[in-house]
């Protein structure tokens, strides 16, 4: 197998207005955060690189903070925060070619993030969730995962895909494996994402 590098483009997002969409992380911090990520992947030879680090201002705070006060929690709830979430992370800085990663601050549900695809794909990871006090690698290694086209599957918590009623992955967890299948799978679509050696040099 060879080693494929892929490119993520982290956006810093940043809110005078909601303390869950403003998020504080030094380049540094989300180096450390995917040399993690990649100790995980490394059973797929891919490894992630950090192609662009930059805050960028919340859009449309004020909605998201109406809709959160929204009583009834149910599914559509879920899912109107996720795409306010995003809308709050527009920016027209995303390239195309390059996993985006919008950080905040907090999700506004139990999950360690979010997967959208939804126009043009977006992770959106939080620097804590109810889980998770800080920094939750693993989590965003998932949500990579269901970017790289992989969906839950049922085999336990030693996987990384594991989607158990839960959809965070515990911190704590440093060996989670990926079935071949899905590195397999993985490696398909990362092609699309693959920096090109001469690129490298
Ligand atoms: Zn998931």
């Amino acid at each position: 197998m060879v080693l494929l590098k892929l490119p993520v483009n982290v956006f810093v997002l940043k809110s005078d207005k909601s303390h869950e969409l403003d998020a504080n992380i030094s380049e540094q911090e989300m180096r450390d955060v995917l040399a993690q990520v990649n100790s995980i992947w490394q059973q797929a030879k891919i490894e992630y690189i950090l192609s662009g680090f930059e805050a960028i201002n919340a859009i449309g705070a004020e909605h998201f903070l109406s809709y959160r006060k929204t009583k009834y929690k149910g599914i559509s709830y879920q899912k109107e925060m996720s795409l306010l979430t995003r809308d709050s992370c527009e920016t027209q800085l995303y390239q195309q070619s390059e996993i985006n990663v919008c950080v905040v601050g907090q999700i506004f549900n139990r999950s360690g993030g979010i997967f959208i695809n939804f126009e043009s794909p977006l992770v959106i990871w939080p620097l804590t969730s109810k889980s998770s006090q800080s920094l939750n690698a693993a989590s965003l290694a998932h949500e990579i995962g269901h970017h790289l086209g992989l969906s839950h599957n049922y085999l336990g918590a030693r996987y990384l895909m594991q989607g158990l009623g839960i959809s965070t992955v515990k911190p704590e967890q440093q060996h989670l494996l990926l079935t071949q299948k899905e590195i397999d799978t993985a490696r398909n679509q990362a092609e699309f994402y693959h920096i090109r050696k001469e690129y490298l040099l």
